[in-house]
Parts: structure tokens; C-alpha cells; sequence
């Protein structure tokens, strides 16, 4: 068993997660912090930044990501989580009052990018129903851990059909998206803003 395991395409997965170039922050977008990333960047607070997500599952989908250093954050050893509940409140809040959605959901795999990040999606109440009425009859209630995977499998034909018809690659469309996500990133700094003025002085 542990020869076959060696030869697996699995090992050879957690073999290159141990390798410690794996944690070097030159390899990781989170850690790099290009113009791209700050031009989508709305909310900063101590050692945490949050974005609005390229490509985005739905529309609203932001990533609240903490700062690298030296090296970049992958284990959620307590001084990289220190300070998550209050970004995690304060996206959230930002969320609410921008959007007032029915639901914020969460979601954290770090499988593409294994710098500790939390994903944030604000759902109104009627792209629940939408979505509810797409599945049929068994989802009048319930079944909500599947809403995420059904938006992001629409998401990608969405890009894909948006890449074919406008002859554009990945590079040029992620161009294009900031672009457009770059006046949204204002409107949440701005909401943001307001909220420090209504509770004081701002923090950050
Ligand atoms: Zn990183």
C-alpha cells in the first residue's frame, strides 16, 4: 500500500505541499500585491485586506485574504488567524449595508491558492428563489451547500462563452473584468468610509 501511495498523483500533491518553496510569497498572487489586486482592494485593517474576486462566482463576491510577510500565510496557526473576526465583521457589515443581502456565505477551500483567504458572497433574496426555482420541487428548502457550485459552474461557461465570443485570452479578460469591478471596489471603500465616520474615528 505505501509503494502505490508513493507513485500516487495524491503524494506527489503533499509532497510538494511540504516542500518549503511552496511557501515562498514570490509564487502566490496574495502575496505578490500587484496593481490588479490593489485596484479591486476596498477594505484594509491591521493584517488584513480584502478584494473583489477575479474571476467572481456571482456578482458581489469578494475575498478577504491576511497580509503575507516573509513568508506566505498557509497554516492557521493563531498568528495568522489573529484579527479574523473583526475583518470577518467588518467585511460583513460592509456587505450588509451595500448589498442588504439575505445571506452572506462563506466559503474557504485553498486548493488553487493555499494562502489562508475567506470567501464572502451576498445572496438576496431573489437570486435564492431564482436558483430555488432552476433546481425544481425538491429545493424549496434546504440543499443550500450546492447554491455555491451552481454559481461557479455558471460562472466559468459564462467566461468561457465571454473569452470565445470576443477572441480575448484569460490575461486580456481579466484585464477587461478589473476594468469594470475597479468603479464597485470604489463604491465599497466608500461604504466602508461611511461606516467608520457613523462609529468614529477611522481605524484604517
Ligand atoms: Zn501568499
Amino acid at each position: 500500500m505505501r509503494a502505490g501511495f508513493a507513485t500516487d498523483a495524491r503524494a506527489q500533491h503533499y509532497r510538494t505541499c511540504d516542500d518549503s518553496s511552496m511557501t515562498d510569497p514570490k509564487e502566490c498572487p496574495f502575496c505578490r500585491y500587484d496593481a490588479d489586486m490593489r485596484d479591486r482592494t476596498f477594505y484594509e485593517r491591521l493584517n488584513w485586506f480584502a478584494i473583489l474576486a477575479d474571476p467572481p462566482n456571482m456578482s458581489g463576491h469578494v475575498v478577504l485574504a491576511v497580509k503575507g510577510a516573509e513568508v506566505c500565510p498557509r497554516a492557521l496557526t493563531a498568528d495568522v488567524l489573529r484579527g479574523l473576526d473583526v475583518a470577518l465583521a467588518d467585511v460583513m457589515r460592509i456587505l450588509q449595508v451595500h448589498h442588504h443581502p439575505k445571506h452572506i456565505l462563506l466559503s474557504s477551500l485553498r486548493v488553487q491558492d493555499p494562502h489562508f483567504h475567506v470567501h464572502l458572497f451576498p445572496v438576496s433574496e431573489d437570486a435564492e428563489q431564482r436558483w430555488r426555482d432552476s433546481k425544481g420541487s425538491e429545493y424549496e428548502a434546504g440543499h443550500f451547500h450546492e447554491f455555491l457550485g451552481d454559481q461557479e459552474r455558471a460562472a466559468f461557461r459564462d467566461q468561457a462563452l465571454e473569452r470565445l465570443t470576443n477572441g480575448w485570452s484569460t490575461a486580456e479578460q481579466r484585464l477587461e473584468r478589473t476594468s469594470r469591478l475597479t468603479p464597485h471596489a470604489a463604491a465599497l471603500r466608500h461604504c466602508w468610509r461611511q461606516i467608520n465616520r457613523q462609529n468614529g474615528p477611522a481605524i484604517s
